[in-house]
């Protein structure tokens, strides 16, 4: 065998000797933690310390390179982690910074300090206690002796399921096609936008700003409704950054709103990057914000066969009496939707009409929050 092969065939089973080391970590209750993108002498274990809070410890066994952790939290299921509420410190209990992108916040990236290889992860109690919307079930009354169920109507005016149809990075066509879309079938849309400014250096346009007066125009007429998409779009660098890329998004939308409730959905967007030592839930509640990174379906005909995707989704919720959430891009030909695949959605969603409740996300989500807190006092 050449020894050039021989290296090679080393070199991988090395790699694939560090691959099932790393699966073996210790994980506990569905959570992953492994050394991101290393191969080398380090190694990195966790061990639980409660329900929601674990210890990881790094050995560097003569490793001089920077080292990350990469922390992934269960997100579906029993052993889901309330990841919003999630922070890592170190053992003198200061708080470290974490590494996310916009919509995985389950996900961590915790960069290892050279003098300290061990950190604790832990979710805070929420400062209100949040209710968890399992109260679907309670809903439905069975009768004991023919086992007939009767759907209790989750949403206003006895519809059976709610809709929200939101739009992502403020682009022209929001206001140029779909607007005046929604309007002729009725519906409203959630309008998530970045309001800017333009950043010095950046070659990036605020389309929001430069159309800002058209904005304006819109939410007088008060049948639409904006969400937070932070400011530039780009992520931030440290706490002061974070605060300030949604802060101030969330000020220019309420700008527009005078006199409304200050509500509304955030989304920090995909494909960016955050960095900073708070939970997302100190961001949201500071500003008003609820979080609205996941369990919506993307509405870009690059995904394919949309059209058939949005009936059987709505139809799921309206059997299951849920909030149907859908997001889109950009709206017309040769565009992230066309416009035909944009009407031919909005046609289904008209055919459903008596049975759901289309509305926006803030509008949908504090009814909702209406609705279990009410259960709950119901129950009590
Ligand atoms: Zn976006």
């Amino acid at each position: 065998m050449a020894p050039k092969l021989r290296h090679s065939i080393a070199a991988l089973l090395l790699i694939l000797l560090s691959v099932t080391l790393s699966a073996q970590t210790p994980a506990p209750r569905g959570v992953k933690v492994t050394l991101d993108r290393y191969s080398g002498p380090a190694t990195v274990t966790a061990v639980s310390l409660g329900k929601f809070k674990l210890r990881v410890q790094v050995e560097r066994n003569g490793e001089s390179q920077p080292l990350n952790v990469h922390v992934e939290l269960p997100a579906t299921g029993r052993d889901t982690w309330p990841a919003n509420d999630v922070e890592v410190r170190d053992e003198t209990g200061t708080a470290l910074v974490v590494h996310r992108t916009g919509i995985e916040w389950e996900k961590l990236l915790v960069p290892v300090a050279d003098n300290a290889g061990a950190f604790i992860v832990q979710a805070l109690e929420p400062p209100i206690a949040v209710p968890r919307t399992r109260s679907d079930k309670d809903r439905v009354i069975q009768d004991a002796v023919s086992g007939a169920q009767v759907r209790i109507a989750n949403w206003p005016q006895g519809r059976v399921a709610a809709l929200s149809i939101r739009f992502d990075d403020s682009h022209p066509t929001h206001l140029s096609k779909a607007v005046p879309i929604l309007r002729e079938y009725g519906f409203k849309g959630t309008f998530m936008v970045n309001p800017g400014p333009k950043e010095p250096g950046s070659r990036q346009n605020y389309t929001f700003q430069t159309q800002q007066a058209e904005w304006e125009a819109l939410m007088k007429q008060g049948d639409m409704e904006l969400a937070n998409h932070s400011a530039h779009h780009r992520g931030a660098k440290g706490d002061e950054d974070m605060d300030r890329e949604i802060g101030s998004a969330a000020e220019a939308i309420w700008k527009l709103t005078p006199g409304k409730s200050k509500l509304m959905a955030l989304n920090l967007g995909g494909g960016t990057r955050w960095e900073t030592t708070g939970t997302l839930r100190h961001y949201l509640d500071k500003y008003h914000q609820f979080d609205a990174s996941s369990g919506s379906l993307g509405m870009d005909d690059s995904y394919g066969r949309r059209v058939e995707a949005f009936r059987k989704a709505l139809e799921t919720h309206l059997s299951r009496g849920l909030w149907c959430r859908v997001h889109y891009h950009y709206i017309g030909e040769g565009l992230s939707s066309s416009e035909a695949n944009f009407r031919a959605a909005l046609d289904i969603a008209k055919q459903h009409q008596d049975k759901l409740w289309i509305a926006g996300m803030a509008d949908i989500y504090k009814y909702r929050r209406l609705r279990i807190l009410g259960g709950l006092v119901r129950a009590m």
